[in-house]
């Protein structure tokens, strides 16, 4: 067998056709899949408890537990760092005997809940990171009761799913029409829509013949706000960072729809292919918003495709009066954004819309035999998931969102996310009111970047300064911002995508601030 066998999970595959086409097995791997008698004689086990009450009542107490611990999250601290005692404990070896569940909890309790990263505390506001909520905590246990393999067999799941999407098409003016997945996120999302964006610009059958030359031609535009995972998916897709085009932002941080049309058209001059633009809507470093409308009509007069990192801004859109500045994102080829930041849905769960469903289809469909589907039964499904992304196992992630949207409805999250931008308004007015802080932009949203300043240091102390106060406000647990840079100035960053965030955990961080900065 040896130099046939290929690599990772065709192996088996292969086997079984090589040995079909001639190939006896050999000795051991015959004995391989042959019991021995003795072990026939074995009594058959399973993984379930032999005492399902008993750990019933453990279950019981796990759900009590983090009951209280979310209500009491307040009184936790934003983040701690993991005690060495506890990093040993996560260095032991894979088990071979049992331990029993009462005690694998224990050491939860004691080794891995408390060094959590503490997005789920009010203080939380580093990356953009959801804060998650208590339904939803219940709906993934349900998804883990029914394990299900949401690949888009025929039950619920698909149903459910196919549900949410469409709740989403409409919230976001996208025709129904539109073809759609959950995926793990929107680093997932961005790189399934830009994958259809090259099959389409590319032309011919990628999926079959690869690249080719179109590796080279093909061009996609960003701006140097645009999030990391584009850069990613550039690699992933074989087309490298030397086909992405840096289009100029504007004071604001916005794409330069002029300079986007001058790159546009200097480009097709040199006979290079403009594959898609990626349009960003909530920066990550400021919150800016590209003018999507004129792009749009960029894009249609040139025939380019549109796509949006909407990560965590296209949830703008359910909010009346907010989602007005969102105006062109409806005219999207493509559409990437997050539930699990600004939806608060457990981890993780993003979603990518693309226009042109049978686009969408053809690059990432299969007709592999063990996925023919029939009329009726489970493989007749109306969403067969798994021709439509990258995974064919998946797990249900559309539970949690169907029950969290269903418990408080699009009008309580449009509050949240109101709210949010709101409180970042008053934190920059506290930046404001304090002299001993700077602003280093004025907030677009709800992300808000400042500095501590001190008129005795230069540049190069205040970079060192502001990362000192970060590191001590998050060691001290008072709060858990990240680093900022804008032009060139390095402080503290803000997102606020927090549902337990209020005023006063603001006005506390700009005090512990102000304290750190004098004391360091
Ligand atoms: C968070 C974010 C991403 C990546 O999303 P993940 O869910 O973390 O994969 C992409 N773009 C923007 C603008 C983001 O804020």
């Amino acid at each position: 067998m040896g130099k046939r066998v290929a690599p990772g999970a065709t192996q088996c595959y292969l086997r079984t056709v090589f040995t079909g086409m001639g190939e006896a097995m050999s000795e051991p791997e015959r004995e391989a899949i042959t019991p021995p008698t003795e072990a026939a004689e074995r009594p058959e086990q399973g993984l379930d408890p032999q005492d399902w009450s008993e750990l019933e009542r453990l279950g019981q107490r796990m759900v009590s537990d983090m009951m209280g611990f979310l209500e009491r999250i307040r009184e936790e601290p934003a983040w701690q760092p993991m005690p060495e005692a506890s990093r040993d404990f996560l260095r032991a070896k894979a088990p071979r005997g049992p331990a029993d569940a009462e005690t694998i909890y224990r050491e939860f309790r004691e080794h891995i809940l408390p060094y959590r990263l503490g997005n789920v505390h009010p203080r939380f506001w580093a990356r953009v990171m959801g804060t998650g909520t208590p339904l939803g905590m219940l709906a993934s246990m349900l998804t883990a009761g029914m394990n299900s393999n949401a690949s888009g067999l025929e039950c619920a799941d698909a149903h459910v799913e196919a549900q949410v999407l469409s709740w989403w098409k409409t919230l976001l003016n996208m025709p129904e029409s539109t073809s759609g997945i959950l995926l793990s996120g929107a680093s997932a999302a961005n790189l399934v829509c830009l994958n259809v964006a090259r099959d389409v610009a590319a032309g011919g059958n990628v999926a079959e013949e690869g690249l080719g030359g179109a590796a080279q031609r093909l061009r996609v535009y960003v701006t140097r706000e645009t999030h990391n995972c584009v850069r990613r998916a550039m690699a992933l897709l074989g087309l490298g960072n030397r086909g992405l085009h840096f289009v100029e932002t504007d004071a604001r941080q916005r794409m330069r729809v002029d300079a986007l049309a001058g790159a546009l058209r200097a480009d097709l001059t040199a006979g290079l292919v403009p594959m898609a633009v990626v349009a960003t809507a909530g920066s990550v470093m400021t919150g800016a918003i590209d003018p999507l409308d004129e792009i749009a009509d960029l894009c249609d007069e040139m025939g380019v495709w549109l796509h949006v990192d909407g990560a965590y801004g296209a949830i703008l859109a359910i909010s009346p009066r907010l989602g007005p500045r969102l105006r062109g994102l409806e005219r999207a080829d493509s559409l990437a954004f997050d539930l699990h930041k600004w939806m608060s849905m457990p981890y993780g769960v993003g979603c990518a819309l693309i226009r042109d469903a049978a686009a969408h289809l053809r690059s990432f469909d299969s007709d592999a035999a063990y996925l023919r589907q029939y009329e009726k039964g489970t493989t007749a499904a109306a969403w067969a998931f798994h021709k439509l992304g990258p995974e064919l196992s998946r797990g249900f992630r559309g539970l949690p969102v169907w029950m969290t949207m269903r418990q408080f409805g699009v009008d309580h999250f449009a509050r949240i996310v109101e709210q949010n931008v709101e409180q970042a308004a008053y934190l920059a007015e506290g930046v404001r009111k304090r002299p001993e802080l700077e602003l280093l932009h004025e907030p677009e949203l709800n992300v808000v970047c400042f500095r501590y300043l001190r008129p005795d240091l230069d540049e190069t102390a205040l970079d060192r300064l502001n990362g000192e106060i970060l590191v001590a406000l998050q060691e001290e647990g008072t709060a858990v911002p990240n680093p900022a840079l804008v032009e060139g100035k390095s402080g503290l960053r803000c997102a606020i995508v927090n549902h337990r965030t209020r005023r006063a955990d603001l006005d506390l961080l700009l005090d512990a601030t102000v304290r750190l900065g004098d004391a360091l």
